[in-house]
């Protein structure tokens, strides 16, 4: 393969995948080598990408190779990498006004993001709710400011969750993720009062009211419409319903984490409108500003009922990861969640077509362009998603066994074949025998 040439940041975008050096590069070798002994060993670096820039869908690394980026930095740059008018918005946005706290002091993009949020909420199904905001730097910040609202709203201290959830890594929201132990390991005592159902399976969450948890304890189920982290899994389609059903009954708040499946992911706004279950309380991070720091907790009026002061942040809301988070909502609503479903279907039926009949595959399932698919063993899994880094398309796991696409929401339809193609050919290699 020919080294791409020199190029302007939007060049790179046009570009094809193309692997001039073996990666890790020599350049790459030598600055992860030397950040490594400076890095806590809790980061997982799950191969040795070192990232130069990036643009649209495509990644440069510091040796020159050229890589798709399938995963859109755990699909969070919903954009695409720096889309010119997200980095306008910052780069205006900052020459006006960086910080000043939007727990003590107003500014114009928070109440317009807060009140943007609000109205796509509103549109997930029937309701005639107002909705109010709680900004916050990241998706397990959303979490926690969930449980702390439904247990302040309820007077209650229980909460249900789900086996394979993820809702991230403090200690509140860690108690309720339950995707994968070695999250939870030696960090206890966590939350008392949480438990944990089957993931789609509703009757469980009842059996956890007959058997270990009274339901009038119990102040929230917080799930996520799809299942991100565990497995990239869409549930049956009365699940949510019967979720929302089993929540009123009891006075429970209903919780939907769409920090993953929300911003356009699944193809809509929120996950949640496929199914039209409007939730009390709604959760979004990643997609929401293409990757600056942002998420938020949108609530129904009438359970934000917390008092002054019982919850705030200093720099959660800042000016200009709400630029952004403004920007990045316009481009999703105008054209990239319609592309996304649209993209989406092409990509999963092209896997499932090119990965027919592969014995290193045992489904290819998901919604929008939040894709899985799943290996026959997570030794294939690890050893596949190594291999398309090298090849040059960039992919994470996710589940045991899964590999999940999450590409920017701007993949076009011949990205999304290129990307196939490529997949199966490295499925093909990897399960070849040695
Ligand atoms: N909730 C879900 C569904 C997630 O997928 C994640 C992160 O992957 C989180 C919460 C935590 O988000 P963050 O990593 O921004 O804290």
């Amino acid at each position: 393969m020919t080294a791409p040439a020199k190029s302007s940041l939007a060049d790179l975008a046009a570009q094809p995948i193309s692997i001039v050096t073996d990666p890790p590069g020599p350049r790459a070798r030598e600055m992860i080598a030397r950040a490594l002994p400076h890095l806590s060993p809790s980061l997982i670096h799950c191969y040795p990408l070192m990232v130069k820039r990036a643009s649209g869908c495509m990644v440069e690394d510091v040796d020159g190779n050229v890589y798709f980026d399938a995963e859109a930095g755990v699909a969070t740059a919903s954009t695409g990498h720096c889309h010119p008018a997200v980095a306008e918005a910052i780069a205006a946005q900052a020459e006006v006004l960086i910080h000043i706290c939007g727990t003590d002091f107003h500014y114009p993009g928070y109440g317009e993001i807060c009140e943007r949020l609000g109205a796509l909420v509103q549109r997930i199904g029937p309701n005639s709710h107002h909705w109010q905001t709680f900004l916050t730097n990241s998706g397990t910040e959303a979490v926690e400011a969930s449980i702390k609202l439904a247990r302040h709203h309820t007077g209650r201290p229980g909460l249900i969750a789900f086996r394979g959830g993820f809702h991230g890594r403090t200690l509140g929201s860690l108690s309720l993720t339950a995707s994968k132990s070695k999250y939870r390991r030696r960090f206890g005592p966590l939350l008392p009062n949480v438990f944990h159902a089957r993931y789609g399976d509703a009757a469980s969450v009842e059996e956890l009211f007959a058997t270990v948890a009274s339901p009038d304890d119990v102040a929230a189920i917080v799930v996520e419409p799809v299942l991100g982290e565990g497995g990239y899994i869409v549930p049956p389609a009365d699940f949510l319903p019967r979720l929302r059903e089993i929540a009123d009954k009891h006075g429970i708040l209903l919780v939907f984490d769409e920090v993953q499946s929300g911003m356009g992911r699944t193809g809509k706004m929120f996950a949640a409108e496929h199914t039209g279950v409007v939730p009390d309380v709604v959760l979004v991070a990643k997609g929401i500003a293409s990757g600056m720091p942002l998420g938020a907790m949108i609530a129904r009026k009438q359970v934000m009922t917390w008092p002054a002061g019982s919850h705030g942040s200093t720099i959660a809301g800042n000016p200009v990861a709400i630029a952004a988070g403004l920007a990045t909502i316009g481009l999703l609503e105008k054209e990239l969640n319609a592309n996304a479903a649209r993209v989406g279907d092409l990509l999963k039926a092209r896997l499932a077509d090119r990965l027919r009949g592969s014995p290193a595959v045992t489904e290819v399932r998901g919604v929008g362009l939040m894709i899985g698919v799943e290996l026959a063993t997570p030794a294939l899994a690890h050893v596949i998603a190594d291999l398309c880094f090298r090849r040059g398309l960039l992919v994470l796991e996710c589940g045991s066994k899964t590999i999940r696409f999450s590409p920017p929401l701007i993949i076009d339809d011949a990205q999304a074949r290129t990307i196939a193609e490529l997949f199966a050919a490295v499925c093909k290699e990897a399960s070849a025998p040695a």
